[in-house]
């Protein structure tokens, strides 16, 4: 007899919530709070500017492309030294924060904590993101018994560890678990991969794209999950 599922995974961005408008309006504050206690960093520096010192760090240590909070603390460091702050280290801590804060304020799609509080009362859930978006700010640690994102692995979905790490901290086999997110590589090819079943949250009603097997279930939203599981 199959094992019975006991096991949510869920993909955070742009599966609970649309991320690219909080990421412009993370954007944006973090701007506002630079040109109130920096004037100089956008007088001085342009998009291009700080480009370069993305793929600078990037090339010095390509592990930052998916410590994606730690990048952004450095990018700003390099940015307020380079415009002549001496304490540009704090300074930046600082900045981050502002952008951080903004960036874990976000607006779920319609119905989606409601699901995830039923949901949350008969599965275990877990958040598993390749994003830097935070559990604990965003007031979701009730309903997830633990979350991995890829900074903390080490590596980012669709690499097995990530999906490998959630199995063991839930004690089961992959049979018992399924995996929910927007992206057809990243969350449903990565979680197949490992034997995971996937569910596929296709808001935009597009065709499969691949690659890979199409995923064991497909729907328009979280909410619709209730139907599934
Ligand atoms: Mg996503």
């Amino acid at each position: 007899m199959a094992e019975p599922l006991r096991l949510l995974c869920f993909d955070l961005d742009d599966t609970l919530w649309p991320v690219r408008p909080v990421i412009i309006r993370a954007e944006h504050r973090l701007r506002n709070h630079l040109d109130a206690v920096a004037p100089e960093v956008y007088r001085r520096l342009s998009a291009e500017d700080f480009t370069a010192f993305r793929e600078a760090r990037l090339a010095a240590d390509p592990s930052l492309r998916h410590r994606l909070s730690a990048l952004r603390r450095l990018v700003l460091e390099d940015a307020l030294r380079t415009v002549g702050y001496a304490d540009a280290e704090a300074r930046a801590v600082e900045a981050f924060e502002v952008f951080f804060d903004a960036r874990n304020d976000v607006a779920y799609f319609e119905g989606t904590l409601e699901a995830l509080e039923a949901l949350s009362r008969r599965y275990t859930l877990a958040a598993l993101s390749n994003g830097n978006a935070d559990i604990q700010r965003l007031g979701l640690d009730h309903l997830f018994a633990f979350h991995f994102n890829a900074e903390g692995v080490g590596a980012p979905k669709p690499q097995p560890a990530m999906f490998e790490a959630a199995l063991q901290r839930a004690g089961l086999g992959p049979e018992q678990a399924v995996h929910i997110g927007d992206h057809a590589v990243d969350d449903v090819q990565g979680a197949a991969a490992v034997g995971m079943k996937t569910v596929w949250v296709n808001e935009s009603g597009a065709p499969w794209p691949g690659p890979g097997p199409a995923p064991d279930w497909t729907v328009p939203h979280v909410p619709a999950l209730l139907e599934i599981f």
